[in-house]
């Protein structure tokens, strides 16, 4: 490899603070890549002062890229005004992001948000919901001669860390250590309609409860960015119709703008067209604030969340909704989810058209992508294009997830390609 193009590697500054970070930090994330300092726009500065354009967004969290003046504006005004009250109070952002996510999800009358912190805690709600639910399906209340309702989830589906969250998380390695989890989650392969149609028979037999709920990503991210099949979608919908299920959409990474449309789910092909029961949203909604949570689609639903049933003492704060608010304020004024159709696009095309034979293809809607490497070596790819000052992602040992801000200009697009396009075949398998 020619030297010279080593732009970026790693500084003094960054193997410094790492050093005292081994020495402080619990090993859960591994050792960090560098020592980020300050970001603006789409680019992001190490302590070094090493610059790199931005391709992953904080894990496409990061809508507006960095530092976006009008919502550091917002948030340090409400910083200055009322940044914490509990919800024995309400607050007038969070009541108006409440208004605006029903709106771009096009809830009907009746539906309800519900805010929480996080990704898992969005979805912590929506499977207590889908538990409350279970209950009022004949055979699903325990206390009554019946079964635990149970969830259906799918293979290679990711639902966040928490026990719950988790209980519905596919791969054995981060789940397994932690068991038992929540007993009634059950996995059913995905793809496969068959397979879900026979968990859903099961229901009244040998004492198995009913499915009070399937929760699934339209494309699932942690597992390398793999879009669902619209048709299969469908006849989840057909299934879960039959049987009284709530079909439980897990938007945290595909929402807000990310895929193209506001929700995955409003992508045809993506979801074949159906409307979901529950959907949950997080990464993007905030702009880089921690937030996340729940819409429920309908009045009965929502209701079956009465005080005291759930909650939380930072959630849906007003700092949080404020960054939310704002948030989506900028992706609509500045039409950001046009634009997120049309890099993405861009994106697509010229990696398919680079002519990198590591390059396999790439796949994904919108700026939520990943490209499928030639052989399992997405962590030298990642360092590879790290070191020349693009951040990218090994989400698969097979694929490099591509997922850069909401404001992502044509010219970034080119910049981030002609970095790729270059990357050497023989890069090592990790
Ligand atoms: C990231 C993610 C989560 C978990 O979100 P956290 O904020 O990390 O808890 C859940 N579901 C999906 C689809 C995700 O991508």
């Amino acid at each position: 490899m020619n030297n010279d193009e080593e732009i970026t590697a790693i500084g003094p500054e960054s193997e410094q603070w790492i050093s005292q970070y081994e020495n402080v930090y619990t090993h859960a994330f591994g050792t960090p890549l560098r020592v980020m300092d300050h970001g603006k726009g789409m680019r992001v500065w190490d302590v070094d002062g090493n610059e790199y354009l931005d391709f992953l967004a904080g894990i496409a969290v990061n809508s507006l890229g960095y530092a976006h003046p009008k919502w550091v504006k917002a948030v340090s005004e409400q910083a200055g005004k009322i940044a914490h009250i509990s919800n024995y109070f309400a607050s007038v952002p969070q009541i108006k992001l409440a208004e605006k996510l029903l709106e771009i999800a096009g809830a009907p009358e009746g539906s309800r948000v519900y805010f929480g912190n996080s990704g898992a805690e969005g979805n912590e709600a929506a499977m207590k919901m889908a538990k409350l639910y279970g209950k009022t399906l004949p055979g699903g209340d325990p206390d009554h001669g019946g079964a635990p309702a149970r969830i259906l989830a799918l293979a290679k589906g990711f639902h966040g860390r928490t026990m719950g969250a988790l209980s519905a998380t596919w791969k054995l390695s981060i789940r397994e250590p932690y068991n038992p989890l929540i007993p009634a989650v059950q996995f059913v392969e995905t793809g496969d309609l068959d397979e879900m149609q026979a968990a859903f028979d099961q229901t009244g037999k040998n004492g198995v409860g009913p499915v009070a709920g399937v929760m699934l990503e339209l494309i699932q991210g942690e597992a390398g960015v793999r879009p669902l099949d619209p048709a299969y979608v469908k006849g989840v919908r057909e299934l879960c119709n039959q049987n009284h299920a709530l079909m439980i959409i897990d938007e945290v990474q595909t929402g807000i703008g990310r895929t193209g449309k506001w929700f995955a789910f409003q992508r045809e092909d993506l979801s074949g067209g159906i409307i979901p029961d529950i959907i949950t949203f997080a990464k993007g909604v905030a702009g880089g604030f921690p937030m996340g949570g729940m819409i429920a689609f309908g009045g009965p639903l929502a209701s079956l969340f009465s005080p005291g049933l759930h909650g939380s003492t930072f959630a849906g704060g007003p700092l949080a909704t404020t960054a939310g608010l704002t948030t989506l304020q900028v992706i609509e004024d500045d039409g950001l989810v046009a634009n997120a159709e049309a890099r993405g696009r861009q994106l697509r095309e010229a990696i398919a058209s680079c002519g990198n034979p590591l390059l396999v293809s790439i796949r994904g809607r919108g700026l939520l992508n990943a490209i499928q490497l030639s052989h399992p070596c997405s962590h030298a790819a990642m360092n590879w294009a790290l070191d020349r000052g693009l951040i990218t992602n090994a989400v698969a040992p097979d694929a490099l997830r591509l997922a850069p801000p909401l404001i992502v200009g044509s010219d970034d697009v080119n910049q981030a390609v002609s970095i790729l396009s270059k990357m050497p075949f023989d890069l090592p398998d990790d």
